[in-house]
């Protein structure tokens, strides 16, 4: 599928795409580049480090799967967006790493809403001891622009769309006790390629994309 016919049923709803690039040369990148992409998702630390030079510094790297704390340092001078904060402990090394370059972080926090054990993400009460904490409070560096989550693997739609409703509750519960005011809390990343549009019905802000813009998963 082309970038033109995804981008055709994004923006409707006033979404943004992330095109997923793991795994793909940069090439390939910079051929969507060319299109007008800007929005790009890496899932590995060492990869994202490896592409951005190579790329126009124009791109927003974002970084959609798990971060270790020792490797934030890797990617802190760059990145656009986290959306896998998952515990008090990386976000204060986010927050450490963004001081040392003099910068702002946005972050997305990770829910764990997939029915399947291996998924990973916080639940709503670790979220609300992460943001209700002196430690989180303290924190100048980071910004908390929304919730991040990633559902099952199922063929089942009635049960993605229930995962899709519970990160939109916990959104909106998150957003009226911690953000009433604060515009730049508003990001709903959900949604891959196969379930982009369903994650949109359900108020998707941000759609990670991969297998359908590039073909199946190369090797970089
Ligand atoms: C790989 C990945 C995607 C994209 O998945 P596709 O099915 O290829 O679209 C989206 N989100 C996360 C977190 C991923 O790791």
């Amino acid at each position: 599928m082309i970038l033109h016919d995804i981008l055709a049923e994004v923006q409707p709803f006033g979404a943004r795409l992330i095109a997923v690039s793991k795994t793909h040369p940069p090439d390939k990148i910079l051929a969507l580049y060319q299109q007008g992409q800007r929005d790009f998702g890496e899932n590995r630390v060492q990869e994202m480090m490896e592409k951005q030079p190579l790329l126009p510094a124009d791109i927003r790297w974002h970084l959609i799967g798990r971060l270790q704390s020792n490797k934030v340092k890797y990617i802190a001078p760059f990145v656009h967006l986290i959306h896998s904060v998952d515990s008090l402990k990386l976000l204060q090394e986010i927050d450490k790493q963004a001081a040392k370059n003099n910068r702002i972080i946005p972050c997305l926090l990770e829910f764990r809403i997939a029915s399947e054990e291996s998924k990973s993400g916080l639940y709503l009460d670790d979220a609300i001891s992460i943001l209700a904490s002196e430690a989180f409070r303290a924190m100048k560096h980071v910004k908390i622009h929304g919730v991040m989550g990633i559902t099952t693997l199922t063929d089942d739609q009635t049960q993605i769309r229930a995962e899709f409703r519970h990160l939109r509750q916990i959104f909106d519960h998150l957003k009226n006790q911690f953000f009433p005011e604060d515009p730049d809390f508003r990001e709903l990343s959900m949604g891959m390629s196969g379930d982009y549009i369903l994650a949109l019905e359900e108020g998707s802000t941000l759609v990670r994309v991969g297998t359908l813009l590039f073909g199946p998963r190369e090797y970089f």
